[in-house]
């Protein structure tokens, strides 16, 4: 059973459209239990659920029959949301008979719904002649089939929601996480690594014959190509893997596969998305068989696939002309990606892969490009030259937005634009509330470009330089001199403002290509302080070269990420004492700097009075905080809405840190995306926080807002929302607040939708 069950799932999934994966639940599930007949139906957009796929009932009866949630058997199963297994269906008292179905032969009737994020999406059913109630096995292994394929038939869902080019199109909403702010609304272009088969965009096709002869030259390239590879290899090789070649030129003489692919440019695809297309079909024929010898001609096969796709897509590149606003997407955005698109046209960027500490993230914030990553439903391949809106500030990509969406992002995007302009009047203003209460603004970085950026709107000093930024963009560990030319930069363009160095922070998500970390569970692993502690060479090398960086500026301070014990800041301690004490005596004149570490695990809250009379200052990572005491990975966007930054455990950490560091006799800072939250910043303030860090972009909206209010009123604000329990509640109240204070233009923007 468990056999079938992995198979039908990885069928289902290497699908590439719904009606194929419905067809192929309903035939293998029929198949797999032995039944007469097996249906699926799917909820559709007014609610009600319509048999979308039977194999056994008449199929004619397809898209035909709906029913309403209650009504019918199906429409029990719904609204009970578990399974209803009967002997006798008809003489059940919500049975209902549908003529056009043929369904009155059986009796037997199983139904299982199909549940997914709590919402029923639809009914999976078998039916019988015998009369004969589905026995329990049959019924655990049907539940166990729905609930895998929830969340298959609600991802192609999502693509369906796509229609494909020259139909009507109708919008479609996909979720995924910040990666940078900001709103982008353009037109997709879709990008792929080369010779990559499940990436390929699909885009018409405009001249057939011209396309179908440009794919034969293609073929015929790589027909020369393993020719000429197998005559090389002829004096090295065995008989038998010589015949492997003779394999390879048979599959590329063979008929029906370029019959397949030139059929397919007919009905208006391009070669390069025929190809993987039909490619993959085959594919997936050979992997699910049983025999080894012929699953192993899969990965032939594929190897085949890419060869004549890369000869495919090389000739397609010259040829892309990149829209105004285009809004790059692909399945796994890379740095070096950007490079491709002229920077005046780069509207926005979507990544299916990734999060808001990918390196493409890392360069969206720094270059103002709003961003979305980790968009998992997004159907990449389907959606090249689609009107696109990037929401930049929720996360969220709009495919094929409606009239009145785009008209409402557009205000959205006009105010923001106008807002930026009208607040580059602060840059000279101290942040401080109307009855002169002072609060200074820091900002984080992590590249030249966030410097220039931060002097431009007013920063005060940098809160958090995330030096894991240059070690992610290189292919090796940067040397001790490489560092310090680029530290000595940041704390330069600072001085005499102090500069918050953040020793290497990597593991999680942040991986170094040249030092990767494979862990079950990374956020809970090798991370931050650990790593570096365990490796006493990189870390020395670091403080090294940031101390010597600092001779002459003296506006150093370091930061150690990720700390759950004093143990571990005994050990940093000491190691950065050893390297100040060095380098003095290698004639350097050089301050000791200041050392504070990082509040981000709630162990380290608990331990806040402790660590407070250890170093010079605390400074909060809301961001690693918020996901560890809500246990909610901060790049997932399937439990973003468990990401509750106004959560009330949260706050109370909040609070109890500064209470803890101000007893001490020591600052505290917090330097995570909360912090350039205009609401939150208020709250923040209100805290005790000496100092606010965030992104550049944020600076002055939160600058504005705290201009714009009391500290009296934001400490009444404060104990209002201390005393509520629910995080959504609290966010109301803060927006409230800002609207009766004029300050409305400074919450995120939200434009409606009618999916939402
Ligand atoms: C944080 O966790 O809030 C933080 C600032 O660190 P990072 O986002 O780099 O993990
Ligand atoms: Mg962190």
């Amino acid at each position: 059973m468990l056999n079938s069950l992995r198979s039908i799932v990885l069928e289902v999934n290497a699908a590439r459209d719904m009606k194929t994966a419905l067809a192929i639940i309903v035939t293998r599930v029929k198949q797999v239990m032995a039944t007469q007949v097996c249906s699926v139906y799917l909820r559709d957009a007014k609610g009600d659920y319509v048999l979308m796929a039977t194999d056994g009932l008449n199929a004619d009866a397809v898209g035909k029959v709906r029913l309403a949630a209650g009504e019918g058997l199906v429409g029990r199963v719904v609204v009970r949301e578990e399974p209803i297994n009967l002997e006798h269906a008809e003489a059940h008292p919500s049975y209902q008979y549908f003529p056009e179905t043929g369904e009155e032969r059986y009796s037997a009737f199983l139904g299982v719904p199909i549940i997914h994020h709590r919402k029923v999406l639809g009914v999976l059913v078998v039916q019988q002649v015998e009369q004969r109630r589905f026995d329990e096995g049959e019924e655990a292994f049907l539940v166990t089939m729905s609930a895998q394929l929830a969340g298959v038939i609600a991802h192609a869902e999502a693509t369906g929601g796509v229609v494909p080019v020259g139909a009507k199109a109708t919008q479609a909403k996909f979720i995924g996480v910040s990666g940078a702010s900001g709103i982008a609304i353009g037109e997709a272009v879709v990008i792929a690594p080369s010779a990559d088969l499940r990436s390929v965009p699909y885009q018409v096709c405009k001249d057939v014959e011209a396309e179908i002869a440009f794919f034969h030259r293609s073929l015929m390239a790589v027909r020369d190509d393993i020719k000429s590879l197998g005559e090389q290899l002829k004096a090295r090789i065995n008989r038998e893997e010589q015949a492997l070649f003779d394999a390879y030129l048979a599959m590329l003489d063979d008929a029906s596969l370029g019959g397949e692919v030139t059929d397919r440019i007919r009905k208006g695809a391009n070669a390069s998305y025929a190809w993987s297309e039909v490619i993959l079909e085959h594919e997936n024929i050979f992997n699910s068989m049983n025999d080894p010898y012929l699953r192993e001609r899969a990965t032939d096969l594929r190897d085949l696939g890419r060869r004549v796709l890369a000869y495919l897509q090389e000739s397609n590149q010259k040829t892309r002309v990149y829209p105004d606003k285009t809004i790059l997407i692909g399945e796994e955005l890379t740095a070096s990606m950007l490079g491709e698109i002229p920077k005046e046209k780069l509207a926005g960027l979507v990544s299916v892969l990734g999060s808001s500490n990918s390196h493409v993230a890392i360069l969206a914030r720094a270059m103002d490009i709003p961003t979305v990553m980790g968009a998992v439903d997004l159907p990449f391949t389907q959606i090249d030259g689609r009107p696109i809106i990037v929401d930049g500030y929720k996360g969220t990509v709009y495919c094929d937005p409606s009239a009145q969406l785009r008209k409402q992002y557009k205000a959205i995007f006009l105010e923001e634009q106008a807002l930026v302009k009208g607040l580059e009047a602060l840059k000279d203003l101290p942040c401080e509330t109307k009855d002169r209460y002072r609060l200074p603004l820091h900002v984080n970085t992590g590249l030249m470009a966030d410097v220039v950026r931060s002097l431009e709107r007013g920063a005060e000093g940098v809160g958090l330089y995330r030096t894991e930024v240059p070690f992610l963009l290189r292919d090796r560990f940067p040397s001790e001199e490489e560092q310090r030319a680029i530290y000595r930069e940041q704390l330069e363009a600072f001085a005499p403002h102090s500069v918050t160095m953040r020793t290497l922070d990597i593991g999680g998500d942040k991986a170094l290509p040249y030092f990767p970390i494979e862990e079950d569970n990374p956020f809970l692993g090798w991370r931050g302080i650990r790593v570096t502690l365990d490796h006493p060479e990189i870390f020395l090398a670091q403080i090294r070269a940031m101390i010597k960086a600092s001779e002459g500026l003296d506006n150093l301070r370091i930061l150690l990420p990720m700390i759950t014990n004093m143990q571990e800041v005994d050990a940093s301690k000491a190691l950065i004492q050893r390297v100040h004490k060095e380098l003095l005596e290698e004639g350097y004149r050089v301050r000791k700097p200041q050392i504070g570490v990082m509040i981000e695990v709630p162990a380290a809250v608990y331990l806040a009075p402790e660590l407070s009379r250890r170093v010079d200052f605390l400074s909060v990572g809301s961001n690693d905080l918020t996901q560890y005491l809500l246990a909610v990975d901060r790049n997932n966007a399937q439990v973003a809405d468990l990401y509750q930054a106004f959560h009330p455990a949260v706050l109370r950490a909040l609070q109890y840190i500064v209470y803890a560091a101000h007893d001490a006799g020591i600052s505290v800072s917090i330097c995570g995306e909360l912090a350039g939250d205009p609401g939150a910043a208020i709250l923040l303030m209100a805290m005790g926080y000496d100092v606010l860090s965030m992104n550049a972009t944020n600076l002055p909206k939160v600058k504005s807002v705290i201009r714009g209010i009391t500290f009296e009123r934001a400490k009444q604000l404060l104990a209002e929302v201390m005393r509520m329990s629910n995080g959504d509640l609290i966010r109301d109240h803060i927006a409230r607040e800002l609207r009766e204070t004029g300050l409305t233009r400074l919450i995120r923007p939200v434009a409606s939708d009618a999916n939402e």
